[in-house]
């Protein structure tokens, strides 16, 4: 830590409040000058006000917390662990209304089973203040004709409610108009690259082939790339090439 170039840090897991040394470990880097300290959680153990103090008094502030479905029964199937729905939106709220300055990023991972849930999921975090939403695609068992269509009305609900929204997992072709909520513009289009991802037949012809890794290669092996379109213009394409050439 002493050798950091960043004032920022992030902690995960696994499941980083099951650790019981989780306090010291912050306390340790807010000391060593992080002013910047994350959490990426289930939030469930933020259902306890004491526990959430104690975090609190170590100086972290940020926390990325993951929501999988709008409701218990399908949240829990999620998760296996009943009651987790109830502990997570507690933790959520708490965190809420807390008056210190605080950010709070719901993750919500999309995937089979949660798939059709999207758009409630996203209106029911946007009742708790939050300041983010992910919509965090690693599921690639969903054809793209079933996902795109939700994941446009999840943006959209976000968006009218002006609260901010990114994807990850998704590439520019599938994104078109939509680009200044690709997650990983922010994060680092490195993220893409150390996924499974490769290019296809509409890559050479793209504006974006240089900065984009293709699609993930076990969705073009199950449904090939015929959904895929070269983006030939866009305009966005300046600003996100000032960014990341
Ligand atoms: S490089 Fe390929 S996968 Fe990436 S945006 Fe362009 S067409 Fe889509």
């Amino acid at each position: 830590m002493s050798q950091r170039e960043t004032d920022s840090i992030a902690f995960y897991g696994g499941e980083p409040t099951v650790r019981h040394d989780i306090f010291n470990i912050l306390k340790a880097a807010r000391e060593n000058g992080y002013r910047r300290i994350k959490l990426f959680t289930n939030g469930r153990a933020f259902s306890d006000p004491h526990y959430l103090h104690r975090i609190l008094s170590t100086g972290c502030s940020l926390f990325e917390i993951k929501l999988w479905a709008s409701n218990p029964s399908l949240h829990d199937h999620i998760t296996r662990v009943n009651g987790s729905f109830w502990e997570t939106i507690q933790g959520v709220q708490n965190i809420a209304e807390l008056p210190q300055e605080k950010f709070i990023c719901i993750r919500i991972p999309v995937c089979r089973e949660n798939v059709t849930d999207l758009e409630n999921t996203v209106t029911t975090v946007l009742n708790f203040g939050i300041n983010r939403i992910i919509l965090s695609v690693y599921d690639y068992s969903i054809p793209f004709g079933s996902l795109l269509p939700r994941i446009a009305n999840s943006l959209n609900i976000s968006i009218f409610n002006r609260v901010w929204i990114l994807t990850e997992g998704l590439p520019f072709c599938v994104m078109q108009g939509l680009e200044p909520h690709i997650g990983e513009l922010l994060s680092g289009l490195t993220g893409l690259y150390e996924r499974t991802f490769q290019h296809h037949n509409a890559c050479v012809q793209c504006i974006f082939r240089e900065l984009c890794p293709g699609a993930e290669t076990r969705y073009l092996t199950q449904f090939g790339d015929r959904e895929f379109f070269p983006v030939t213009a866009s305009k966005y394409t300046e600003n996100i090439k000032a960014l990341h050439v």
